[in-house]
C-alpha cells in the first residue's frame, strides 16, 4: 500500500510502499477513505510532540471501509464505514479509565503518534475506538469531525452554559465549533491573527457576531474563550476579555509558553484550564448531535502523496477549513 511515512522529527514525509498491515483480534483492516490534517500531526512532524513511534504514519481524523476484520471483532461489518479519531487505547483499569476520564489513562496510545495512523491506503483500528458515521456526510466532509470537531465540542462543553463565547485562531476545530454553538442558542465572537481579513469573514459567514484581531478588545466581555490557536500569549488576551467568573479554555494539544501576567486578569474566579484528547463518549454525542445540528465541513482535498503540501498549508495559516487528503 501506499503510505506518507514519517521517518524522523522535522524532516518531511516521504513516500512509502508497504505491506498491508494485519488486523488483531479486537481490530478493524480498513480502507481508507479520506484522512484530515490536523495541527497535531504539525506538532508531531515538527517535533512538538516527542517520543513517536517511528517510522509512523501520521493521521488521526480517518473514514474508511472495513475490508477485514479480527476474530474477535464484532462491533462491524465488513463494508461498514467507520471513523477513526486520536484515542486509539486505553488500558481500562487505571483510576482516570474507571473514572469516566479514559482521554487521561495513564498508557492510553494516540492513532497516527503511538499507533500508525491514516496517511494511507490501509490502516488497522482498535474497534472498540472506531465509530459509525451518519451517512449525511460524505467521506471527505466526515473526516474532520474526528478530530477537529471532537475536540472542539469537547473544548465547548468545558464552557459550561456560557452564552457568549469568544473563539481565538478560526481554523478546522473553530468552524466546527461555532457551528455547534450557534445550534445550542449560543453567541460567538471570533479573533484571528491581526490582519486576517478572509479568516475573520469566515466567521462572520458562519455566524460571528463580531470577528477581530486577537489583540483587540472584543465589544463586550466574553463569558467564556476558547484557544485553538497554539499560541501561549492568548491566554492573558482571553483572561482579559473574559468577564467575572469565566472560563478560558485552552483545546490544543500544544503552545508556546504562556507569557506571565498580572494577577488582576485572573482574579475574580477566572479560571484557565486545558482539554486533552477525548473520550469515546464524547464520541458518541457528538457525532450524534453533529447531523442535528446541521453542521457541514469545509475542506481543501489533497492527494495523499501531496501530504507535505497540505501540512505546510496548514503550518502557513493558509486554510479555511479543513485540509484532507485522499488516498
Ligand atoms: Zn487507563
Ligand atoms: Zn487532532
Amino acid at each position: 500500500m501506499h503510505a506518507q511515512l514519517l521517518t524522523a522529527a522535522r524532516r518531511p514525509l516521504v513516500a512509502a510502499e508497504l505491506p498491508a498491515p494485519r488486523p488483531g483480534p479486537e481490530q478493524l483492516l480498513i480502507a481508507v477513505r479520506a484522512c484530515a490534517v490536523c495541527r497535531t500531526d504539525l506538532h508531531v512532524v515538527d517535533g512538538e510532540l516527542g517520543d513517536p513511534k517511528l517510522p509512523l504514519i501520521p493521521g488521526h481524523e480517518i473514514i474508511g471501509t472495513v475490508v477485514e476484520k479480527g476474530e474477535a471483532a464484532e462491533r462491524f461489518a465488513i463494508g461498514d464505514r467507520v471513523g477513526v479519531p486520536w484515542l486509539g487505547w486505553t488500558c481500562g483499569i487505571c483510576e482516570y479509565c474507571r473514572g469516566g476520564q479514559e482521554n487521561l489513562c495513564d498508557r492510553a496510545r494516540f492513532t497516527g503518534y503511538q499507533i500508525d495512523g491514516g496517511y494511507a491506503e490501509l490502516t488497522v483500528a482498535d474497534e472498540r475506538y472506531c465509530f459509525a458515521i451518519d451517512p449525511h456526510y460524505g467521506d471527505v466532509e466526515a473526516a474532520p469531525l474526528m478530530c477537529a470537531g471532537l475536540i472542539g465540542y469537547r473544548t465547548l462543553r468545558m464552557a459550561g452554559d456560557a452564552r457568549l463565547v469568544g473563539i481565538y485562531g478560526f481554523g478546522a476545530a473553530a468552524h466546527i465549533v461555532a457551528q455547534v454553538a450557534r445550534h445550542q442558542g449560543r453567541r460567538f465572537f471570533a479573533f484571528t491573527r491581526p490582519g486576517d481579513v478572509a479568516a475573520q469573514d469566515f466567521a462572520r459567514s458562519l455566524g460571528a457576531e463580531w470577528a477581530g484581531d486577537s489583540t483587540a478588545p472584543p465589544p463586550e466581555p466574553l463569558d467564556a474563550a476558547l484557544i485553538f490557536a497554539p499560541v501561549g500569549a492568548l491566554v492573558p488576551a482571553a483572561l482579559a476579555a473574559t468577564r467575572k467568573g469565566g472560563a478560558v479554555v485552552c483545546g490544543g494539544i500544544h503552545m508556546s509558553d504562556i507569557p506571565s501576567f498580572p494577577y488582576r486578569i485572573l482574579w475574580e474566579e477566572r479560571a484557565v484550564r486545558s482539554v486533552a484528547n477525548l473520550t469515546r463518549r464524547d464520541a458518541e454525542e457528538f457525532l450524534a448531535l453533529a447531523p442535528k445540528a446541521g453542521v457541514r465541513t469545509e475542506t481543501v482535498t489533497y492527494p495523499l502523496a501531496e501530504a507535505n503540501r497540505a501540512l505546510a498549508d496548514l503550518r502557513r495559516g493558509a486554510l479555511q477549513g479543513a485540509a484532507v487528503l485522499v488516498p
